[in-house]
Order: C-alpha cells, then sequence, then structure tokens
C-alpha cells in the first residue's frame, strides 16, 4: 500500500472523527493510519476451543467451558462475602466466584441449565476455581456469530469510558483493512524472507489482526518481531559505523615507558587472561583514529580497576591527561589511595577532586589540570563542573557507569574540543546481545574470569530469629581476626524508618560486641563526608572489626581482610544490589561468607531472590534471573528506556530473534552498505520511511 496513504490522520478513517481521534492520539499515540494498523494486539482470545473441566490447567488463562449450575451460595469471610455457584460437566465440576454484583447475579442466573463460562480459572487445594466469568446461555452462545481468535488491543480506561472499546478498535482495523485491500509494501528483501521462510508482509499484517489459527499467528508475531528488532538494529549498526567513519579521536600509538615500566616492574600480580584480551581490545581501539567508546562489564571483583588503570597509562604516555570518575566520594577516595599506592615508584601526578575539597586545593587542582603539570583525576561528579578544564583530557573513565545518567556521559565528551575516548566500566552485568541493543553504539568488552585463588562466597539465608547464633558466628570469625560488614538497607520513601532500624541495629550489635574488645565503625549516608571517611579508614585499617552501614559501600569499596557480609532485611533489596554487596567480600585469601538476615514473611520473588543468592555467584546468573523477575524497564533505569519501547517484540524473551535480527542487519550492511543493491530496494525504501517519519529515532537516545 501507499506508503503516503498511511500517513493520513487517523480523524479521517471512517468512523473515527475527531474527538475519538484525540482521545486515540492521547491514549495510545495513534495519529495516522500507519500507527492504527501498527497497534498490535496484546494477546488473543482463543474461542474455537472448548474445555472439558478435567483439561484444565494451573494458572489457564481465557479457557471456555460448557456446564451447568447445580448449586449456588453465599459464603461469609473476614474480608466479605463472596457468592459461589458450583459448575459441573461430564467430565468434572469447579466453582465460579463473585465478589461483585452478586444480588444481580443471584436473581438472574439459572440452575441446571447449560452455560457456556469463560475467563481465567485458579487452582487451589485440587479444585478450579473461575472468579466472575463471562457467562451466555449455551442456546444463546450457539446461534451467534463465530469467532475464532479474538484480538485484544491495548487500552486504557479513558478510551473505554469514551465508548472506544475493543471491538470499536478491531472494527476501525477492519476498515482500513478493506480500503488498502489489505494490501502493504513489502519491507524485507526476497533474501531474507527466503531464508528465514517468513510470511509476506501482507499476509502477516493479516494474520496479526486476525489470525485464521495458531501456526499463522505464530508465523506473523515471528516476522512482525524480526522486522522491528532488523530496523532498529541496521540503525543502531549504521550509526556505529558512521561514528567511527566520523568522530576522529586521538590516536595513542605508542606503547610507552610508563604502560611498559608498570607492567614489568609494578604490576602487583598477573593479569588473568580476560584482563589481557581487555586490554588489548582497549588498545586496538585508542590507536585506531576513530574515538572509543567502550563499555567494560566485568563481576564485581574481577579486577577492572587494573584495566582502567593501564589504559590511563596508555594516554599518559601518549602525551594526554587522564581521568577517573566514580559515584561515591568513598570510592572515588579508594581509587585514589590504591591507584596512588600502584604507581609509587613512578613519576606521575595523580590529584582527587570531590565535592569536600577545598577551595584552595581546588584551585590549585585546576591550575595544574590547565597547564598539564597533572596526569591522572580521579573525583566524582565533581569532574563533570564546567571550571574543570584539562590541558587535553586524552582518556575518560567512568567507573560503576550505571550510577550515571546519559547526560552526564556525554558531558565528559565535551571537555576537549576533540572529544576524548570514552571507557565505562559497570559490574551490573546484562547478557550481550541485550547490552549490544541497549547500549547502541557503545562497544563492548567482557571480563569473565575471576582472578586465581578466590574461594567462592558461602551465602545463606537466616531468619531474624537466629541472630544469636550469627552473633556467635560473627563472635569466631572476629577471633580468626577477621572484619564484618553489616548492611541496613535506606530507600529514600522510608528514610525515616530505615535510619530507626539502622541505628536500633547499630545499638544491638554495640550491646554485644562491647569494647575495648570490639571497635565498631558505622557509616551512613547523614554523615558528613570527613566523618564518613574517617570511618571508612579506621575500618579499612583493621581499627574496627564491625561496620554497620547503610548501603553506600555497596560500590567498590574494597578491604581484602573482612570476609563477612551480613546483610539486614535481604528481602528488601534487589537481587543486583545484593549481588553487589556480597561483592564486598571474597576479595582475600580466606573463605568468606555473605548471611542473608530476613523475617519470616517473605514475598514468592523475595524468595526467589533469596535462593538465586544462595545458588549461585555467578553475576551474569544473577542477571538473567533479576531481568526475568523485573523486565529490562527497571534493570536499565528510564534513560535507556526507548529502546524498550518496542511494538511487538520484547527485547528479553525474544532475544533469540533480535540476536538473528542482528546478524542479518550486520550481513546486509557489510554487503551493500548503502543498500543501493537492487534486491535490498523494499529494506532502502522502508528505512528512508522511517527515518523520514522519525518513528525510528524512538528507539534510539
Ligand atoms: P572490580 O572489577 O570489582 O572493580 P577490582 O578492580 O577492585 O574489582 O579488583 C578486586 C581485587 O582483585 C583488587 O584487590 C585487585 O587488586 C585484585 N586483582 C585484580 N586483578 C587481579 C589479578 N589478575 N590477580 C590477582 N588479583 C587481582
Ligand atoms: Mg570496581
Amino acid at each position: 500500500m501507499n506508503a503516503n496513504y498511511l500517513q493520513t490522520p487517523i480523524a479521517y478513517l471512517k468512523g473515527v472523527g475527531p474527538n475519538r481521534a484525540n482521545s486515540l492520539q492521547s491514549e495510545l499515540g495513534i495519529h495516522t493510519y500507519q500507527d492504527l494498523i501498527n497497534l498490535f494486539p496484546n494477546r488473543y482470545i482463543d474461542k474455537t476451543q472448548y474445555y472439558k473441566i478435567n483439561q484444565l490447567q494451573r494458572n489457564s488463562s481465557d479457557v471456555q467451558v460448557i456446564g451447568r449450575l447445580i448449586h449456588l451460595k453465599t459464603v461469609e469471610q473476614k474480608n466479605g462475602k463472596r457468592l459461589v455457584a458450583t459448575f459441573k460437566d461430564e467430565t468434572g465440576q469447579m466453582e465460579l466466584v463473585w465478589f461483585r454484583g452478586q444480588k444481580w447475579i443471584r436473581e438472574n442466573l439459572k440452575i441446571n441449565t447449560p452455560y457456556v463460562v469463560f475467563g481465567k480459572t485458579n487452582y487451589y487445594n485440587g479444585n478450579f476455581s473461575m472468579p466472575h466469568p463471562e457467562m451466555e446461555l449455551l442456546a444463546e452462545h450457539q446461534q451467534g456469530l463465530k469467532v475464532g481468535m479474538q484480538p485484544v488491543y491495548p487500552s486504557t480506561e479513558k478510551l473505554t469510558n469514551k465508548g472506544i472499546s475493543n471491538r470499536v478498535i478491531n472494527k476501525l482495523i477492519q476498515q482500513l483493512f478493506v480500503d488498502i485491500k489489505g494490501k502493504f509494501t513489502e519491507a524485507l528483501s526476497p533474501k531474507i524472507i527466503e531464508e528465514l521462510s517468513l510470511l509476506s508482509k501482507s499476509e502477516a499484517m493479516f494474520n496479526i489482526h486476525f489470525p485464521k489459527n495458531q501456526e499463522l499467528l505464530a508465523k506473523s508475531q515471528f516476522r512482525l518481531k524480526f522486522e522491528e528488532l532488523f530496523y532498529i538494529q541496521l540503525q543502531l549498526i549504521a550509526k556505529n559505523m558512521l561514528h567511527k567513519q566520523r568522530i576522529k579521536g586521538f590516536s595513542f600509538d605508542k606503547v610507552g615507558i610508563l604502560f611498559n615500566e608498570f607492567y614489568t616492574n609494578h604490576l602487583p600480580f598477573e593479569l588473568t587472561n580476560a584482563q589481557k584480551r581487555v586490554l588489548k581490545e582497549i588498545r586496538f581501539d585508542l590507536g585506531s583514529n576513530a574515538q572509543m567508546n567502550r563499555l567494560l562489564q566485568g563481576d564485581v571483583g574481577s579486577g577492572k580497576t587494573i584495566v582502567a588503570l593501564m589504559t590511563m597509562l596508555l594516554a599518559i604516555d601518549n602525551g594526554f591527561q587522564a581521568c577517573l570518575m566514580a559515584p561515591t566520594e568513598i570510592l572515588a577516595n579508594q581509587h585514589f589511595v590504591g591507584i596512588q599506592e600502584l604507581l609509587d615508584k613512578m613519576d606521575i601526578n595523580i590529584a582527587i577532586l570531590t565535592g569536600s575539597v577545598k577551595k584552595s586545593a581546588r584551585k590549585i587542582i585546576h591550575e595544574q589540570l590547565e597547564s598539564g603539570e597533572l596526569d591522572i583525576l580521579i573525583g566524582t561528579h565533581a569532574l563533570l563542573e564546567d571550571k574543570v578544564i584539562y590541558k587535553n583530557l586524552g582518556i575518560a573513565i567512568v567507573d560503576e557507569q550505571h550510577r550515571f545518567g546519559v547526560a552526564q556521559r556525554s558531558k565528559l565528551w565535551h571537555k576537549n574540543t576533540i572529544p576524548p575516548h570514552v571507557l565505562v566500566m559497570t559490574a551490573t552485568p546484562i547478557p550481550r546481545t541485550l547490552a549490544m541493543s541497549l547500549y547502541g553504539d557503545l562497544d563492548i568488552s567482557i571480563i569473565d574470569e575471576l582472578p586465581p585463588g578466590r574461594k567462592p562466597i558461602k551465602t545463606v539465608h537466616r531468619y531474624d530469629s537466629n541472630r544469636l547464633k550469627v552473633f556467635q558466628f560473627i563472635r569466631d570469625e572476629i577471633a580468626k581476626g577477621r572484619q564484618i560488614y553489616v548492611v541496613y538497607p535506606l530507600i529514600q520513601e522510608s528514610e525515616v524508618l530505615d535510619y530507626k532500624d539502622l541505628m536500633d541495629g547499630y545499638e544491638s550489635i554495640a550491646r554485644d560486641f562491647q569494647q575495648p574488645e570490639y571497635q565498631i565503625s558505622i557509616v551512613h549516608g547523614q554523615m558528613k563526608p570527613d566523618d564518613k571517611e574517617f570511618e571508612m579508614q579506621r575500618f579499612v585499617k583493621g581499627e574496627t572489626q564491625i561496620m554497620v552501614a547503610t548501603t553506600v559501600i555497596e560500590v567498590g569499596v574494597n578491604v581484602p581482610n573482612a570476609s563477612v557480609m551480613i546483610i539486614e532485611s535481604a528481602e528488601r533489596f534487589g537481587l543486583s544490589q545484593l549481588h553487589q554487596l556480597r561483592g564486598r567480600v571474597g576479595r582475600g585469601a580466606d573463605q568468606s561468607f555473605c548471611i542473608l538476615m530476613t523475617s519470616h514473611k517473605l514475598s514468592t520473588e523475595a524468595k526467589t531472590r533469596l535462593e538465586t543468592m544462595v545458588r549461585t555467584n555467578d553475576g551474569f546468573e544473577i542477571a538473567e534471573v533479576d531481568l526475568k523477575l523485573r523486565g529490562p524497564g527497571d534493570l536499565m533505569g528510564t534513560q535507556q528506556s526507548g529502546m524498550l519501547n518496542l511494538k511487538i517484540a520484547d527485547i528479553v524473551k525474544d532475544n533469540d530473534i533480535l540476536k538473528t535480527a542482528r546478524y542479518y542487519a550486520l550481513q546486509l550492511l557489510k554487503d551493500d552498505p548503502t543498500l543501493k543493491k537492487d534486491e535490498n530496494a523494499p529494506i532502502n525504501y522502508t528505512y528512508a520511511q522511517l527515518i523520514k517519519h522519525k518513528n525510528i529515532w524512538k528507539y534510539i537516545s
């Protein structure tokens, strides 16, 4: 169908008009015919099937059963009355349940008369029940129009209130199909269609809205998901290629004196193979003429810092400055101290800049930075301030990048007229293809190996009622010379209560672990940075054995002698947070432990999280579970959510299709970068249309 025709404003469609057009626009973002035709059903009700009661499965949704009502009764409960009917067919019986409108139902339902009931079933204690079923007398049902697979479109309460029901939307789409005679312009090349045995665009569009049967529905879903993901990938890959051609970067062609000196004389351990591989990837980028934009993923404790440091040395070797930005002062300080120590014997100037650096000291840093005297600047968000001007920043590294927004990352870009190379690091692993799609034009490196000799952390789940035993365990570990973290949740919405929990917890620990035998540190967000740092240092130096803290210690803190992590109210933490916290221990040679303390009241999801933590130490496995539990939206934060605004594909569930789509997009651009070959005309045309109507930009930040 003519693409211009599909751009007609929705108000012109027969049966719409200005009022309905307004509602469709504001509620579903439907502005044009095209938008309407691309409104895909959320699900389908299969009314071709009738179930017998003994065929029902746990949690079946949308099942249709024929039977008779044999009994009706009202059941009184604490939380109100409900009406319960016994419903029977020749294979068994189930219950129909109503919580509302009981009077009307009691007066109108006919006992012992065949009905067709339709709804979602629940299963409890060996019995099926169906709350608030749709009911129709069998006699009437048999006279009615037969519908097969009935599409259910996305909707909102407002739309329903305005009379734009599912049926209305369905009719409008039918109208459109009639208008365009069911013909759609093919959007993929014959080659791709053939190789993947895809339905044609027209067949797929028809069957997504009016499926003839399950099989055709599945094929049209596959075809349309593939197409959607294919065009996103095409755009992302094209953007990345263009970026590499256009954005010139500094070429660090020397692997010079400092890098080699550090590698030969000061590296305190042998790099793991994964670290070596990643360094190679980075060196290759830095030596090419394009600006590097690389994401380094590596589980907690996998040794990202040393990679960051050696990358900075490459910059300095080539006459440039480097900076490293961390999300918290504690972490920035720790990097500063650690890196200073590692570079102790070398002639390199390092400074730290955070919110709490005094004005006078700040001024000196600013000056030395501009004159080029400073080689490495480490710090927090303070690095982004306008006053921070470099002589020649060659590389900017961002640690725990998920803590920063896209805007902050891009600020670093503008610290030079030629943008510096950028390396962002994260310990929140994301499955690779997902990361490639979400982070668009970032290249990706992964450290998938921990330094040798690490013993897996033993993780257990204990209830609050076992606290005495846990305290005894702490005492034993301290007696062996170990140190202990005790972490409390702190969530903004419940901040006051959370602080109370923290202080109560601290007091109870202080009662059981008395001075002078035991020393306790406490660190939380309401303390002054200096005090925090002081307490932190006491723990780092081993002057205190127990560190009571809120999640401020979540990221990056490195105290190898700490071997026990106790997480209070662990049920309130998300999986990735739990994993990050656990990563604070297991850094030394000793066996480390993580104890997840909870109350007895646990949701199913919380149980899954705890079981996952107890079962595995593998960050990628944990990330997969997290993704399944929470969906990708939460995981990525809002900045990347554009990509998740998909019409039909689901970036997690359809990961395999995503991989296929990416593969085909890559092959296509390799083979025909300008899309000028005849066979690729459908793709060239569709791509141009997408860009012209900016549809594709919705997906890409
Ligand atoms: P993360 O990836 O979580 O930032 P770090 O860089 O803080 O991890 O490294 C964790 C610990 O492992 C540090 O104490 C570091 O010195 C040590 N480490 C890093 N790489 C190696 C290695 N190849 N061999 C032994 N220890 C290493
Ligand atoms: Mg780190």
